[in-house]
């Protein structure tokens, strides 16, 4: 357990904040999860890479993570698209939902503690409704009830919107409902009985839930009035978690949610990505990558800067992880000197301070990596001077192993074929050595050569490395 104090930018006072939890020693989080009409792409993977960071972070922090991502399995999109081929809601989206669980373990996101699906939580936002209804900030219109802003004197806490310019500007919901007030937004949508559309009965009439009601229902439901940490990307600060916080406050009078954590956007061509521009890649069009490259690209850039996506920074953190994982093998096969090396004890202890505190600060992640890159190259180049020892070699798998819970780009053994041929090779040589057969043990050397692969002959095994770590 690492205890140094953790600060995060909250969008919510535009500071970074030291972070202190509601209960000690726990962390409760909400993150907005997928609209499950179709494949999510490496946009939305952007952000819940950033949360899985952050989850895993904290608990490295020694803290409890209880986090909650919901699954928005009905809206106006999943809706169009099951009744467009003929087939139910549910068997629509369970396609999609499986292909996001599938994605999520590819890219290594850590599971969180619940999915709750907002088809299997409307009681709960009916019940919300119902409150606000008691409290007096909603009205009904053509049959739909929505929230009376003007009622809810902190609008517009989080987002800092300027309303005048708004409201004499343009539409920024996506309803496409009449309402008094175009900030107004709808918690119950009146639903035609006549077309087909999934519907559920209700005191407001027959309908089916908004959009943000859903997020604040299932929030409530998980995480109590008030939790600590809620996460998305930019795009939901407005109207979106601005909405959920008038839902919750207006309904509980407390304060929803203390810390706010927002993802800025993946881009292409600097625009964001996304389905409506078309200009996105999902997980099923790079399938000719190393997953494990796409998570530690879209992981390694400040959460809170944009990040412009290319193939060639793919390929680029192939080789990264290629060299990590590399590397890993090296501290693990090489000799160990019996010289205790003090400088380089000194400089690992001092870069995984360094790696810490660049974390500690709202998750400096492209800090931390370059203390990682500092450390692996005072490692490898002691290994290679065969100065690497006992004391270095524990400090190093302190470090590596801090890393790995946090960034997880280890590659599994049995998927590591490469290391398998270059293995085999230096067994064949060293049995043509053995067999006095030199003309094979200097064919496979250079076969080796070639691959940039260096070998050493020791006492008792040949070890190898990648020449130029
Ligand atoms: P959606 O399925 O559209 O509701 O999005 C799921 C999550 O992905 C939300 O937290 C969005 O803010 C986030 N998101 C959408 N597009 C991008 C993008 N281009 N870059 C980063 N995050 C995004
Ligand atoms: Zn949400």
């Amino acid at each position: 357990m690492i205890e140094s104090p953790a600060f995060f930018y909250n969008t919510l006072s535009q500071k970074k904040e030291i972070f202190i939890p509601l209960i000690n020693g726990e962390v409760r989080m909400y993150t907005c999860g997928p609209t499950v009409y179709s494949y999510a792409h490496i946009g939305n993977f952007r952000t819940f890479i950033f949360e899985d960071l952050l989850r895993r972070y904290l608990k490295v922090k020694g803290y409890k993570v209880t986090q909650v991502m919901n699954i928005t399995d009905v809206d106006d999109k999943t809706i169009k698209n099951s009744m467009e081929q003929g087939v139910s809601l549910e068997e629509y989206t369970k396609k999609y939902e499986k292909a996001f669980f599938d994605d999520l373990e590819i890219l290594r996101i850590e599971k969180a503690e619940h999915y709750p699906r907002a088809t299997e939580h409307v009681d709960e936002m009916i019940n919300l409704i119902k409150s606000l209804e008691k409290n007096k900030v909603t009205y009904k219109k053509d049959g739909s009830t929505y929230f009376r802003i003007s009622e809810f004197k902190d609008y517009g806490k989080l987002s800092k919107i300027d309303f005048e310019n708004v409201i004499s500007g343009s539409r920024y919901d996506s309803d496409e409902y009449e309402k008094e007030d175009v900030r107004d937004f709808v918690l119950w949508k009146k639903t035609d009985s006549e077309s087909g559309e999934p519907s559920w009965d209700s005191p407001f009439g027959v309908g089916r839930p908004g959009w943000h009601i859903e997020c604040s229902a299932m929030s409530m439901k998980y995480l109590g009035n008030s939790f600590d940490i809620h996460t998305g990307g930019v795009d939901n600060i407005f109207p979106h978690h601005e909405n959920e916080i008038a839902q919750v406050e207006a309904c509980t009078g407390k304060k929803f949610v203390n810390y706010w954590l927002h993802a800025e956007h993946l881009k292409v061509d600097n625009q964001k990505m996304s389905k409506s521009l078309g200009n996105f890649y999902t997980l099923r069009d790079l399938s000719e990558f190393n997953p494990l490259a796409i998570r530690y690209l879209l992981l390694s850039s400040h959460y809170r800067a944009k990040m412009n996506f290319t193939l060639d920074g793919v390929r680029q953190a192939e080789t990264t992880v290629k060299k990590y994982n590399e590397f890993l093998r090296r501290v693990n096969d090489s000799p160990l000197c019996n010289e205790v090396n003090g400088e380089l004890v000194k400089n690992i202890v001092n870069n995984f301070k360094e790696f810490i505190i660049a974390l500690d600060d709202d998750l400096n992640i492209s800090k931390a990596l370059g203390h990682l890159f500092i450390m692996i190259r005072d490692v490898n180049s002691a290994i290679s001077d065969k100065k690497f020892d006992n004391v270095s070699k524990d400090k190093v798998d302190k470090f590596i192993n801090v890393f790995n819970s946090i960034v997880d780009i280890e590659e599994n053994q049995s998927a590591d074929s490469d290391n398998d041929e270059i293995e085999k090779l230096i067994a064949e040589r060293n049995a043509a050595r053995n067999n006095r057969d030199f003309k094979r043990a200097d064919e496979i050397r250079d076969i080796l050569k070639d691959k940039n692969i260096v070998i050493q002959d020791g006492k008792e095994k040949t070890t190898w490395y990648v020449d130029g770590q």
